[in-house]
Formats: C-alpha cells, structure tokens, sequence
C-alpha cells in the first residue's frame, strides 16, 4: 500500500458510525476485505438517528424489496445473540396497523397479499379481532387492519454495539471524533478521504452518513437527495396491566404508534408538515397535538406520566426507499442510507448486500436494483407506501 508519513491507507472506509456503518464494517471484515476503517463525527458511535430510534421491526411493507430487507434483518438479528455475541432484547410482539378508511384498506390487502406471495404470512383483521388483539384501544373509527406476530422489538444499542465489537475483533479499525471533510477522486474514481485528522487513502469509499447524507454527498458533487426531518417520541412511567405482549400498534392515518417500552408505553407520531433541517429539539406544539391524539387512541394515557421524551431525525427520500448500492458517478463510491424511518430493522441486511456489493462486485443475497440512485434519474422511483 502507497501512502506518506501523514497519509493513512485503507481498502474500505465507512462514513458514519450508526446502525449501518457498524453492519457494513462487520461484514465487509468479515470477508477479509483488506484494511477497513469506519469514520464517525461524533466523539461517540451511535448518537445520530440510531441513538433515536423506537427498535420497532416489521416485514409489514408494500414492497417486495423492503420486504425481503426486513425478512432477512429479523432472521439475522434472531441469529444475533449466537452469532454475534450481543444480546438484542428481541420481543415478538406483533405489529398491528389500525386503520380507518375503506381506501387504505384496500391498499393493505394488496400488500398482505404482495407479503404472502413473499412467504410472509400477514393477517387481515376485522374489528372484531382487532378488539381482541388490542382491547385497551378506543376502535369506534376502525374498519379494520393487520398483524404479524413475528414482527416486534429490538434493542438498536445492543445490535448496534455487537456490530462494532466484531467488526473490530476482525480488525476493523474503528474511529471517533474524526469528521470526513472532503471525499477525494481523480478521474472519476475515489482515491479517498480528508478528514479532521489528515488524508486517509482508499479506493473505497461508503456514504453511510444518516441524515447527514446529503451534505456528504456534496462532498463527492453527488446529489444525494436525503433529508433530515425531525420525528418525536415520548416514553411514560410503567403503567399497570401493560406489559412485553402489548402490541406494536400504529394508527395508519396519523402516523401514530405505541409500543411496550420498560413497563410504560414508548409513543410517536409523525409531523407531516415537518419542514426538513437538523433542529433535535422537543416542539413543543407538535407534542401537546401528539398527546392529544394519543389519549384519544389510548385512553389509559390520560392518567400516566411522561417519564422521558425526545426529537431525532429521519433520513427520508423522495420515495421513503433507501438509497444502496454503488454510485454511477464515481467508481469506488458506495451508498447506504436515506431508509426513511425504518433503517434500524433493515440495518443487518443493509451491510451484508453493501458488503457484497464492494467484494463481489454485486449485491446478490438481495437484488437491490430498484434501490439504486439511478432510479430517480430513471423516473423509476416507486414509493413505500407503509411509512410511519
Ligand atoms: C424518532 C425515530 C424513531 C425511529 N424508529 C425506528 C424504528 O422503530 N425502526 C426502525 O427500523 N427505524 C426507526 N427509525 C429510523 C432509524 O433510526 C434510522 O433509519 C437508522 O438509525 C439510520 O441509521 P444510519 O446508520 O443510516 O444513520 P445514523 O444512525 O444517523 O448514523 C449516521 C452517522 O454518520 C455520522 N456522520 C455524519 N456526517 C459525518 C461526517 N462528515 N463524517 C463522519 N461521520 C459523519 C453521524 O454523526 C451519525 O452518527 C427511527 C428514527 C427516529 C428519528
């Protein structure tokens, strides 16, 4: 390997230590491919949306491609625990979509029907037994809806923390505190990085920068169209007669949900007129209408205390898919980001296919086609439609 006094080398560097960066570094080391270094910003890794998130996974989506993500997510994070060494706080406790109009309905039997014909066996539910399911909810509105009892609950800091300790027992270096400033090419291909501490010299190079991904993607002259938008959770103190069965349940049309968290109940509801930027703050109007509808759905929160809450940010596309694989504008240069509010559950997947992608040449344990940045070039773009 070339390089001078102040200039490192590596095969394969990684912007952004979250879910994705850590997956990516694990499994592109695991492949023995070289010298792998994983750059992250922040003095800690994790603190940007996978330090947010609500751990919720499901196979409940409306296309195949996110379908399989998630398929082969769940199953690896089932394995994680023996494979990876890292307890993950699995709980299969089901997602249950409510919803309440005969349109949305009829999308959602597509979709059940789309994830059946995938081998995922949703069921469609009347109200009947969605008041069975979920006897705690007020379902007067409700037409129908969905579950699956193999979707659930994860812990992000544990899957994120088993990524990084393997990753780095396969002799990954991982860093901190070291933003990437400027990603570096010559005709038309990566030749590396600069960042806080000096050059680092590679022929590969992957965005997994979050929210933050547009702006590293300038880096580089590439338009990476992924923008920040601020989503809020609020958490109660235990509540009596909730417990690890509880459902994850989501009020489809106004993108609010609740699910078991510590005893309590962990719940978010989405903006969306939530204009794009980086501000993290609590808002405090959006949380008094979140409450408000909250009660209104669960009527047992009118009495519970909020024991904590918090803003964070999802990395949402113009199509609410994420963006993967290899970057047609310069050779070397990788993308995985952009998921939109749903990367924590498809993060194992996500860096095993980018992992394939840089070693093989091609993705092939998932074809991630309709996932790659030309489709917006393409005007291929076909929107998820289960977005929360
Ligand atoms: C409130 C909320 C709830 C959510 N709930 C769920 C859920 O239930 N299930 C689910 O699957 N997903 C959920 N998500 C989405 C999920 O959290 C994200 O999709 C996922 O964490 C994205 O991971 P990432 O690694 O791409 O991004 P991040 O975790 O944001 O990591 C990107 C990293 O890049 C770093 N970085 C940025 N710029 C640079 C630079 N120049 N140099 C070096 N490093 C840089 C950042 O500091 C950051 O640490 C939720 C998100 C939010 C905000």
């Amino acid at each position: 390997m070339r390089g001078t006094a102040t200039t490192r080398t590596a095969d394969v560097v990684i912007i952004g230590g979250g879910i994705m960066g850590a997956s990516i570094a694990y499994h592109v080391a695991r492949r023995r491919a070289g010298r792998v270094m994983l750059l992250e910003r922040a003095d800690m890794f994790g603190t940007g949306s996978t330090g947010a998130n609500a751990g919720g996974m499901r196979h409940q989506f409306s296309t195949a491609v996110n379908i399989e993500l998630s398929r082969l997510s769940i199953a690896m994070m089932e394995r994680f625990p023996e494979e990876m060494h890292q307890e993950v706080d699995l709980n299969f406790c089901g997602y249950l979509f409510l919803l309440d109009n005969e349109a949305d309905m009829a999308v959602f039997r597509r979709n059940v029907a789309l994830q059946h014909r995938l081998g995922v066996p949703t069921r469609l539910l009347n109200p009947d037994d969605i008041r069975e399911l979920a006897p705690l909810f007020r379902l007067d509105d409700i037409v129908g809806g969905t579950f699956y009892d193999r979707d659930g609950l994860a812990d992000p800091s544990g899957a994120l923390q088993g990524y990084l300790a393997q990753a780095r027992a396969l002799g990954a270096e991982l860093r901190t505190g070291e933003p990437v400033t400027a990603i570096r090419s010559v005709a038309g291909r990566v030749t590396g990085v600069s960042t806080s501490a000096g050059e680092i010299d590679a022929p590969v190079v992957v965005i997994a920068a979050g929210p933050w991904s547009g702006e590293v993607g300038k880096l580089a002259g590439i338009d990476l169209p992924v923008q920040p938008v601020r989503r809020q959770i609020a958490v109660t103190r235990p509540i009596p007669g909730i417990d690890r069965s509880f459902p994850f349940t989501i009020d489809f049309t106004r993108s609010l949900y609740f699910h078991y968290e510590s005893g309590g109940i962990l719940t978010g509801m989405s903006d969306p007129d939530q204009p794009p930027g980086f501000d993290t703050s609590v808002d405090p109007d959006w949380r008094l209408a979140h409450i408000e509808q909250a009660v209104n759905r669960l009527p047992l929160l009118e009495t519970a205390e909020i024991l904590t809450e918090w803003a964070g940010l999802y990395e949402v596309t113009p199509d609410d898919q994420p963006i993967l694989g290899r970057l047609p504008q310069l050779d070397g240069l990788f993308a995985c980001t952009g998921f939109s509010g749903h990367g924590f559950m498809q993060g194992p997947a996500s860096g095993l296919v980018i992992a394939e992608e840089i070693v093989d040449g091609r993705a092939h344990t998932i074809d991630i086609d309709p996932l790659r940045w030309d489709r917006f070039e393409k005007h291929a773009a076909v929107a998820e439609y289960n977005v929360i």
